[in-house]
């Protein structure tokens, strides 16, 4: 029995932080589509040379493209034998359609909505941005990757309500106090202890 788990939540949730320890402490593969897609760019292959602009201004990158590198992901040895953690996909309802396709055998056990409100990640995004320096994280590509998340991302919460797999989580706190409440709730919810 393996964890095999989404995580949804705004960008500045503290969700890909929180997907690392997670990773962690259940001895799963941390799945980040954005580091995938990141990594592509910076080797510059086919898929990276594709992807560069889409990503700097904060839009999606293609749902077929996603589900191909997420299935490939997903077939390899170390998530099929430790399980996995998604970071990032599926981010449109298309995309969780495949994911329930990709993964018909051995189905995802646990989805988690990470909430932080708006207000609080757009404070955290100003303060990251500062730090890293990242080049997709101007003010205009921020913005318009919150409000797609508000449009193409929020929907997939009704799937997985309507599947019975959702938790959500109170995002707010300090980085262990949100840990702690994510590892208890997927061990609720796959029965799993970290
Ligand atoms: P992230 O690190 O998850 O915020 O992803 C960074 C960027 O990669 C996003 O703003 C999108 O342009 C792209 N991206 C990552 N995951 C996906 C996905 N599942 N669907 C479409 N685009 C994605």
């Amino acid at each position: 029995m393996t964890v095999r788990m989404v995580m949804l939540g705004r960008q500045g949730s503290g969700k890909g932080t929180q997907c690392a320890r997670v990773a962690a402490r259940f001895g799963i593969v941390h799945v980040s589509t954005g580091d995938m897609l990141r990594s592509a760019v910076r080797q510059s292959t086919p898929v990276g040379r594709a992807v560069k602009e889409i990503i700097d201004q904060g839009g999606l990158v293609d749902d077929e493209l996603m589900a191909s590198l997420v299935q490939g992901r997903l077939g390899e040895d170390d998530t099929r034998t430790s399980g996995w953690v998604l970071d990032g996909f599926p981010r449109t309802l298309g995309q969780a359609l495949s994911l329930d396709r990709i993964t018909e055998v051995r189905p995802v056990n646990c989805v988690i909505n990470l909430d932080v409100p708006k207000d609080v990640v757009l404070a955290r995004l100003t303060v990251r941005r500062e730090a890293e320096q990242r080049t997709d994280d101007s003010p205009e590509a921020v913005a318009r990757r919150l409000e797609l998340y508000e449009t193409q991302t929020a929907p997939l919460i009704e799937h997985y309500e309507r599947a019975g797999k959702l938790h959500v989580v109170d995002g707010v706190g300090s980085m262990e106090e949100v840990f702690d409440r994510l590892c208890r709730a997927i061990t609720d919810a796959t029965g799993i202890s970290a």
